[in-house]
């Protein structure tokens, strides 16, 4: 299924015939097997998926849409079966692949010529950023399980507890109700801490009046979730109650707003236009928003200088921010699947400021 995508994508151009696929990331995403050690050789009408002993039974076992060979002397078969498939030109991830292994196959394919610009890491990155129903499902999956924990934390959290133990409380929650990884470090920090977009939990001990802010996914068949959320504990002041209703009205605004069509770029903006007339724009200090799939980064971002417009399939984050140093931050981020008419909002947990 994957592979007649890629292999549709090298019948359209003349670039090159074949492509090795070495990367774990593209090799899951395109054989649906997780391994770490293997290669994926595809031409445009055929496909062998090679992989060492430790994998061997259970490639055969479960990869339906390609063939599945044992690895022997991986140069060497390489150079045989794209030989085999007539491929004179092949394309390798450059993205991906190191300067060793370029070298290396380089001369191990010699005639055929190694094209390592980036075409062939652009033609993948557009067939990943349009998720199909089964990719689409998983991330639900992920996400369901992210937003069970989220309600436990909310019961979890009160003065007293540290950063840490709430990390490791939702870690826990997730990866014991059906999340089989976590889709990065948690965050969860609190005070003024949260002012760190990307701080690392400690020993902080949370305290009445605090912001805790918490970034958190989890993985399911491969596929990631994220989410953030920022939760105060007891009380709020004015100032915070104020940047908290500018980030979630940014926030929204963006969710409106994404539709085929839109690009990035203006996607970015809408929320930066937002923070920006509320007088915090030198405090929002990232992107807007970046794809989710087989990694938790993946194209498209929404990014003051992204050049790509959105289409159906796309799965993005939206998440604005505002930090201000020594006080206190806050972010909220949903993941958004863009619909034919506009979007659908993965991510189902509440947002409106909640006082735990
Ligand atoms: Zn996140
Ligand atoms: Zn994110």
């Amino acid at each position: 299924m994957m592979i007649n995508r890629l292999q549709n994508a090298i019948r359209e151009q003349a670039a090159f015939d074949g492509a090795l696929i070495v990367s774990p990331e593209n090799r899951f995403y395109f054989t649906g097997f997780p391994s770490s050690d293997g290669f994926l050789l595809v031409s445009a009408d055929r496909a062998v998926f090679i992989t060492d002993g430790r994998y061997i039974e259970a490639a055969q076992n479960t990869v339906k849409d390609c063939e599945v060979v044992l690895m022997t002397t991986a140069a060497t078969q390489i150079f045989e079966l794209f030989a085999e498939m007539q491929v004179s030109r092949v394309a390798v991830e450059a993205g991906r692949m190191t300067l060793a292994q370029y070298q290396k196959y380089a001369v191990a394919l010699e005639p055929m010529a190694l094209l390592a610009d980036s075409t062939l890491d652009s033609i993948i990155c557009a067939l990943r950023a349009v998720k199909q129903p089964l990719e689409v499902e998983k991330i639900k999956a992920a996400q369901k399980i992210a937003e069970d924990a989220f309600s436990y934390i909310c019961t979890f959290i009160k003065p007293g507890k540290t950063e840490r133990e709430v990390s490791l409380a939702l870690d826990y929650y997730m990866l014991s109700h059906g999340a089989e990884a976590l889709s990065f470090e948690t965050i969860a920090i609190s005070g003024a801490k949260t002012s760190m977009p990307h701080g690392v939990p400690g020993e902080n001990v949370i305290q009445t009046g605090d912001f805790v802010t918490m970034d958190f996914g989890a993985v399911v068949g491969g596929y990631h979730s994220d989410m953030t959320r920022t939760v105060a504990v007891g009380k709020v002041s004015a100032k915070q109650k104020e940047v908290y209703e500018t980030v979630l009205h940014a926030q929204k605004a963006v969710l409106d707003a994404l539709r085929p069509g839109l690009s990035c770029a203006a996607a970015d903006r809408i929320a930066r236009d937002v923070i920006t007339e509320a007088g915090y724009g030198d405090y929002f200090t990232h992107s807007t928003g970046h794809g989710v799939g087989v990694e938790i980064h993946e194209y498209p971002s929404l990014a003051p200088r992204a050049n790509s417009i959105l289409t159906v399939g796309n799965v993005v984050t939206d998440e604005p921010g505002i930090y201000l140093p020594g006080e206190f931050g806050v972010r909220i981020e949903d993941m958004a699947y863009i619909t034919e008419n506009g979007c659908e909002n993965l991510t189902r947990a509440p947002k409106e400021l909640i006082i735990l």
